[in-house]
Formats: C-alpha cells, sequence, structure tokens
C-alpha cells in the first residue's frame, strides 16, 4: 500500500509511515517545523478512512483556523482513492466550528447565531458600560487589553469569583470580567469563548450526552497541539476518555499563543497522562532548504526551556538565509515592493511570497507601499489600523482641531489628554453655543471646572492656532512638549492603564508624517490608510497575491519566498519581551525566539530578513536573533544580491 502511495506521488519515510499506521490508542508526534506533520494527520485519516474503512462519522480532525482546516480538506482531496463523498462526511474544523454544531444541535436557541457578540467592539461597549461603574476612562483605558485579559481567564476556566488578581490593574479587569458576564447573561448573548465553556458545561452535566459523543469521536486528532488551553484539553480528553484514541502533532518550539491561554506543557506531559502512548518523532524537515533549516535551529536552541529535537534538511537548492539593511522602515518597504515586483516581472507568482511581520504596527510603511504599488497583495493581521491606535489618535485628533477647531469627534477623542472627563464633551459644546465660538476656543471657557485645570487649557487656542502653519513633524514634537501630551502619556503610564507604548506609537507616527509637507495632506493620507485596511481586512478567500500578515497567522503556513521585515531589538524581540528580560524574566523573550523560529521555518527555497539600520527616529540594534541565526549570505544589500545572481 505504501507503494501505491508512492506511485502517486505521495511519499512517505520510514517514521511517518509508523505515525500513518498506527490507528489506535494515543499517538504523539512531537517534531520540528516542517517535519510533515500536517501532512501525516491528513494521510493518516485519509488512511484509515479508504484503506481500512473506518466510518467518517466517528472521527473529527481539529485545528487551530479555518485556513488551516480547509488546507486539511483540500490536502485529503488528492488522497488516492478516497471517496470524495466520505471526505464530504468528515468533520474538520476548528474547536469553535465543531462544537459550537453541537451546542447548536443540543439548544438551538439559546446558541442562536443572533446572539453572539461576533464584533469585538461589541464587547468591549460592555466592557465600557461596566467600566463607567467604577469611573474608567471610556477613550483611555485599555479596554482591548481588558478582553485578551478576561478571555485567558475564561479558557482557564476561572470564573470572576476565583479570579485573584494580582495588582490593580487586574482588579479593574476582574471587575468588568464580572460585570460583562452578569450582563452578557442577562441579555441572554455569548461570546467565542463560551462556546467552549458551553460545550464544557453541557458534557459535564450529560452523562448520556457525553457517553453519545465519545462513541461519536471516537478518533479524535489534534493539530498545533503546544498551542491548545485548558478548557480545550479538558473537552478533548472527556471526548476520548473511554477509547483513548487521541492523536496529538505538534511542535513546542512554534508555542506562541501563551498571552491567549495556550500551554506547551500539556504537548509534553502527554506522555505521562496516556502512559502506553507510542511516541513517533519525525526529525526531516521536508518544507526548507538546508541552509534556512540550520538557520532556523541555531536560533531556536538557544531557547533554555525546550524539549530536545533536531531537523536534517531536504532539499539541496541551497540558498543561504538573506540580510538586508535598509536604512529604516520606508526603505525597507520599497526595497520589499522591488525585489518582489522584479521576481513578478520574471515569472513568479504572488501567492509564493510572504511577508511577516511582528505586529501590525511594525507594518504600516509596509503597508502603504504595497497599497500604492500595482502588486496583488492580501493583509492577514488583528486589530486596528496603525492610525486607529489610541495615542496615535489622540495626536491626529489635535491635527484635526487645527485644521477644523469645530470637529466634535475630533474634540471627542482628544478631551481625555487634557485630562478632562469624557462627560465635559458636553460643557464644551454647550459653551461654543452660548459663547458663539469653536470648540477649541470654548476650552478655556468650560464652567466648573478647577482653576489650575482653566489655567492649563487658557493658552491653548493660541497654540492650536500656532500649529497651523507648522509641518507635521514639528506640529507633533509641539504637541507633544508644549500642549500637554508627553504629560498625559506619563499619567497613563503611572495608573496602570496598560496604554499602548505611547511615546513609542508617536515616533512611530513622526516617521509616518516625515513624508509630509502640509497638515491637510497628512491627515488625508491617513483618513485614506485607515478606509483601506478596513477594506482589506474584509478582503477573503485564497486570490492569488502576496500574503502580508503577523507571523501568528503564519502558523502551519508555506512560501516559497518569505521577507521577515523589522529584525531589530525592540521590533522583534519586541520591546516588552526586552524588559521582561532586563527584570530577569525569560519567558517573554523565549516566546519572541520562537516568533522567529516560526517565521524563519515558513521559508521553501528564500529567506530574507530585513534588519533597518533606524527604527522610530533613531539608531535601531540588529535583532540578537539575527546574530543567533549564525548562517547567512555575507553582508550585502538586497538589490545587489539580485545582480550577483
Ligand atoms: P509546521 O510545523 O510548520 O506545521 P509540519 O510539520 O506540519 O510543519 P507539513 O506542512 O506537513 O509540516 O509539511 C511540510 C512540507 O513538506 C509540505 O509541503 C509537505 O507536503 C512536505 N512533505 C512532508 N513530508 C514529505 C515527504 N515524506 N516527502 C516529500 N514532501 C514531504
Ligand atoms: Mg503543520
Amino acid at each position: 500500500y505504501r507503494l501505491t502511495l508512492k506511485e502517486k506521488g505521495i511519499y512517505l519515510d520510514d517514521n511517518q509511515w509508523s505515525a500513518v499506521t498506527t490507528t489506535e490508542g494515543p499517538l504523539l508526534i512531537l517534531a520540528g517545523a516542517g517535519s510533515g506533520k500536517t501532512r501525516v494527520l491528513t494521510t493518516r485519516t485519509a488512511y484509515m478512512l479508504s484503506e481500512l474503512d473506518y466510518s467518517p462519522k466517528e472521527m473529527i480532525l481539529v485545528t487551530f483556523t479555518a485556513k488551516a482546516a480547509k488546507e486539511m480538506k483540500d490536502r485529503m482531496r488528492i488522497y488516492p482513492g478516497l471517496d470524495p463523498a466520505i471526505l464530504q462526511q468528515l468533520v474538520v474544523g476548528t474547536f469553535h466550528s465543531i462544537f459550537y454544531k453541537m451546542l447548536l444541535h443540543h439548544e438551538p436557541e439559546r446558541w442562536d447565531a443572533a446572539n453572539l457578540l461576533k464584533l469585538e467592539w461589541q464587547r468591549q461597549a460592555m466592557l465600557k458600560e461596566a467600566g463607567r461603574e467604577i469611573d474608567l476612562d471610556e477613550k483611555d483605558f485599555a479596554f482591548d487589553q481588558a478582553l485578551t485579559q478576561i478571555s485567558w481567564w475564561k479558557n482557564h476556566l476561572l470564573s470572576p469569583e476565583q479570579v485573584k488578581a494580582k495588582d490593580i490593574w487586574e482588579e479593574r479587569v476582574s471587575y468588568l470580567y464580572k460585570r460583562y458576564e452578569q450582563m452578557r447573561q442577562a441579555k441572554r448573548l455569548f461570546d467565542f469563548d463560551d462556546m467552549l465553556l458551553g460545550t464544557h458545561r453541557l458534557l459535564s452535566e450529560n452523562p448520556r450526552l457525553l457517553k453519545r459523543y465519545q462513541q461519536r469521536f471516537s478518533y479524535v486528532s489534534v493539530d498545533e497541539f503546544q498551542d491548545i488551553n485548558k478548557v480545550q484539553v479538558e473537552l478533548i480528553t472527556m471526548l476520548t476518555e473511554p477509547t483513548k484514541n487521541l492523536c496529538v502533532v505538534g511542535d513546542d518550539d512554534q508555542s506562541i499563543y501563551a498571552f491567549r491561554g495556550s500551554d506547551p506543557s500539556y504537548i509534553l506531559s502527554f506522555k505521562e497522562r496516556y502512559k502506553n502512548t507510542k511516541v513517533v518523532v519525525l526529525d526531516e524537515n521536508y518544507r526548507s532548504n538546508h541552509e534556512i533549516t540550520s538557520s532556523a535551529n541555531n536560533v531556536i536552541t538557544t531557547n533554555r526551556t525546550r524539549f530536545q529535537k533536531t531537523l536534517r534538511a531536504q532539499t539541496s537548492i541551497d540558498q543561504a538565509p538573506l540580510l538586508f539593511y535598509p536604512y529604516d522602515e520606508e526603505e525597507e518597504a520599497t526595497m520589499i515592493v522591488t525585489d518582489v515586483k522584479k521576481q513578478l516581472e520574471n515569472g513568479a507568482y504572488p501567492r509564493e511570497f510572504a511577508v511577516l511581520f511582528r505586529t501590525n504596527s511594525s507594518a504600516r510603511a509596509l503597508l502603504e507601499r504595497f497599497i500604492s504599488s500595482s502588486i496583488p497583495f492580501q493583509l492577514d493581521a488583528d486589530g486596528e489600523s496603525f492610525y486607529r491606535r489610541k495615542s496615535v489618535r489622540k495626536i491626529l485628533a489635535y491635527l484635526r482641531l487645527a485644521m477644523n477647531p469645530d470637529d466634535s469627534q475630533a474634540m471627542s477623542d482628544l478631551v481625555g489628554a487634557l485630562f478632562l472627563k469624557q462627560h465635559v464633551i458636553q460643557d464644551i459644546k454647550a459653551t461654543s453655543i452660548m459663547e458663539d465660538c469653536t470648540l477649541v476656543e470654548a476650552l478655556p471657557h468650560i464652567p466648573g471646572l478647577q482653576a489650575f485645570q482653566t489655567k492649563k487649557l487658557a493658552s491653548l487656542p493660541e497654540k492650536f492656532n500656532q500649529l497651523k502653519t507648522m509641518s507635521p513633524v514639528e506640529a507633533i514634537s509641539f504637541i507633544e512638549s508644549s500642549m500637554g501630551f508627553n504629560d498625559y502619556v506619563k499619567k497613563q503610564g503611572n495608573e496602570g492603564n496598560k496604554m499602548e507604548r505611547g511615546s513609542d506609537d508617536v515616533r512611530d507616527l513622526k516617521v509616518a508624517a516625515n513624508l509630509h509637507t502640509s497638515i491637510h495632506a497628512f491627515l488625508e493620507h491617513t483618513e485614506h490608510m485607515v478606509a483601506k485596511y478596513d477594506e482589506l481586512r474584509k478582503q477573503r478567500g485564497n486570490i492569488e497575491a502576496v500574503q502580508l500578515m503577523t507571523i501568528h497567522r503564519a502558523k502551519g503556513l508555506e512560501f516559497k519566498h518569505v521577507y521577515i521585515i523589522g529584525a531589530a531589538e525592540g521590533g522583534l524581540p519586541h520591546d516588552y519581551a526586552l524588559d521582561a528580560w532586563r527584570e530577569g524574566d525569560d519567558k517573554p523573550l523565549e516566546e519572541e525566539r520562537r516568533l522567529m523560529y516560526v517565521a524563519m521555518t515558513r521559508a521553501e527555497e528564500s529567506l530574507k530578513v530585513s534588519t533597518p539600520m533606524m527604527r522610530r527616529g533613531k539608531k535601531a540594534f540588529r535583532s540578537r536573533f539575527v546574530r543567533e541565526m549564525q548562517r547567512f549570505a555575507p553582508k550585502q544589500q538586497l538589490s545587489q544580491s539580485e545582480r550577483s545572481r
């Protein structure tokens, strides 16, 4: 049978074959990137269905994203002799999609899709409502991060009563958590986490139902097991309790979702929990060329907490990872666009390229350059446009008010930065009507403020006037130093508001502003980019396009050509990890290193890593991960390397 597969072009090495043919009992495949873990999972399932005539109705295949699930089905479709009608019946999906269907079947009204808090702003709106009860500033408190924290607690099966807050921030968020749950339940709404919690409750409370599902799902396989969290582990454990037919595959070196509650110790302790686990080790990397594999290994072996694995490379077109040294973010973006364009002209396909970045705000320049190029591309990133980040939005509000002192949206964005409460916006509007002046001119005349506040506001109208004649960069510096913005950022830091690194964002904003000579033109540009960003985020489906994505989103995927941008200290590794490291906590830095490893191992033939010389307008230091790579092509610029080929 292995030979028939080979004839059809599906070759498996000995270890892979042994995993594919181990169909009963607990099976653990813990192996490095590109070693064929996902391929083993799909081949094994297809083998059980077509060769051993297992029923598709007793199997489920779980993965972490809808994209990955689709890719798995696609991979099985080409399997020789597998009836498409059978494949059709097989459940392949994410935890959420699989368990949501189950809930919907048993409690259709409660779980009606109309009751889903689908969008982040809906969930945030509830937190904001709760936040007003404890006087949190609607515009300044980091409600987005509060949501992440709440989700973390929920996925750890911690109820609001069980949460033990460590600091003032967690205290506030645990209050929000309690109120969020109360409001949600009163309105009979649910969020994505509730889908898993709901299933957990349903199965725990109904032993007979659980028994039925244990029969229904008697063969469970899970991909990317290193990123599983507590509630997911519990669900999987419950379902496979009688049969123990559980196949898990993963790579602890690719665990990159700790902030969402994923925990690689579940994969590392799998053997202890299931005594007769068969362990299969895969040690060939079939994806990347030899040089890329060794560089990636050099990086990851620097981590101290990891399970020892080695990976050999297979393919022989050996091009070492290439480093390139743009001056700054702008030149980095230009160089990549030029480089991709050249290769497209030489016959490459857009979909063969991916440009990976650590955070979506670090991709601002890249995105803008792609937007103004003719290259088809797709964006896959979490979160909002750079220009919507809290501190950036505040600075832009100053600029907008300078241009139009009656812009009430901008004024409402601004009030927090002026150390005023959100409700004061009503007083500002009333004053402007009564005094027949603009919103900006009304500031010194707001009634009911304390003397020191009024004094601070007194000089503002004149300062807004001065802004008008400045260049965008000058204006931003002026806002920071002379209009109170620096004090505001400092206050945020002191109050445990967990704001984004406000001053870093402003420096990024200055780099962007530097390309424009007038505030008006710059504001127009930012509005265009925000609109474009939202439009790009809505695009779905596999179009023929270059992929611009966060490293997180790239997990499990592969591309012929990969670019990694921003490989500078503070970028990748991220500043927050470096801060923790300086204080003696290695964990975040090790997670950053795993991110680098994930990013590098997406590449098949070519890997190009950009280490900009300037970052946020200051000298940047080369990422330690670049040093750790040890193997890369000699120092050269991207364009030169193209010439020398
Ligand atoms: P990751 O850790 O990134 O998720 P993975 O271990 O799941 O990687 P796969 O995506 O399954 O790896 O495989 C990587 C690539 O290697 C795929 O293109 C796959 O088709 C190919 N591959 C895997 N095994 C073999 C093999 N025995 N012969 C040839 N190609 C293989
Ligand atoms: Mg995989």
